[in-house]
């Protein structure tokens, strides 16, 4: 979709969203490919503070250029649009994976980091440290739920086409502090 698109969708499912700078030409498509998109992909930020883990999302760091993924959520319930197009987030995962959310099936482990992820899916980073005692307050967990929600709905995708970093690829905890199992529960019963 659009990055009009992506906007208007997000705020018709309800999400207050915040625009960052200029998000809707922030992308990494001058490396790689950018689509078919086949999923959403939540992520923990693993930092503190939400001015900071919005930043960092947008410029990325010395190892990993940004954009880090195309919405932040931070614990406030907001969603901050950091880029669009290609993002630095999914990184290489597996491929039975990714038949499994085209196919809208439940997901094999994965065990192969052979597919380039950025290319597929929609990022959205959610500010926790992901040590499993930061929590995760409602507004920012029902804001997680509405933005993926939003994604599924202009596609036309069920709850399937939602997965964790760590579902993708092999040695990544996120997110952490809430089950996938569960979002994946609350985006079916939102998209109803
Ligand atoms: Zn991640």
């Amino acid at each position: 979709m659009s990055a009009s698109s992506f906007l208007e969708a997000l705020k018709a499912e309800g999400l207050t969203v915040v625009e960052v700078g200029d998000w809707r030409n922030h992308h990494r498509d001058h490396k790689g490919p950018w689509g078919p998109v086949h999923g959403v992909m939540i992520h923990h930020t693993a930092t503190r503070g939400s001015t900071r883990t919005v930043d960092v999302c947008r410029e990325g760091h010395q190892d990993l250029p940004g954009p880090l993924c195309h919405g932040v959520v931070t614990k406030d319930g907001r969603v901050h649009l950091v880029g669009y197009g290609r993002a630095n987030h999914a990184g290489p995962g597996d491929d039975d994976v990714l038949r499994a959310v085209i196919a809208q099936k439940a997901l094999p482990q994965d065990d192969e980091a052979g597919t380039d992820g950025n290319r597929h899916f929609y990022g959205f980073e959610c500010e926790n440290l992901g040590d499993g005692d930061d929590p995760w307050p409602a507004e920012q967990l029902e804001a997680i739920e509405r933005a993926a929600a939003a994604v599924c709905r202009h596609h036309g995708w069920n709850e399937r086409s939602v997965i964790g970093h760590l579902e993708w690829q092999p040695g990544k905890v996120d997110p952490r502090g809430f089950t996938m199992a569960s979002l994946r529960e609350r985006v079916r019963d939102r998209l109803k």
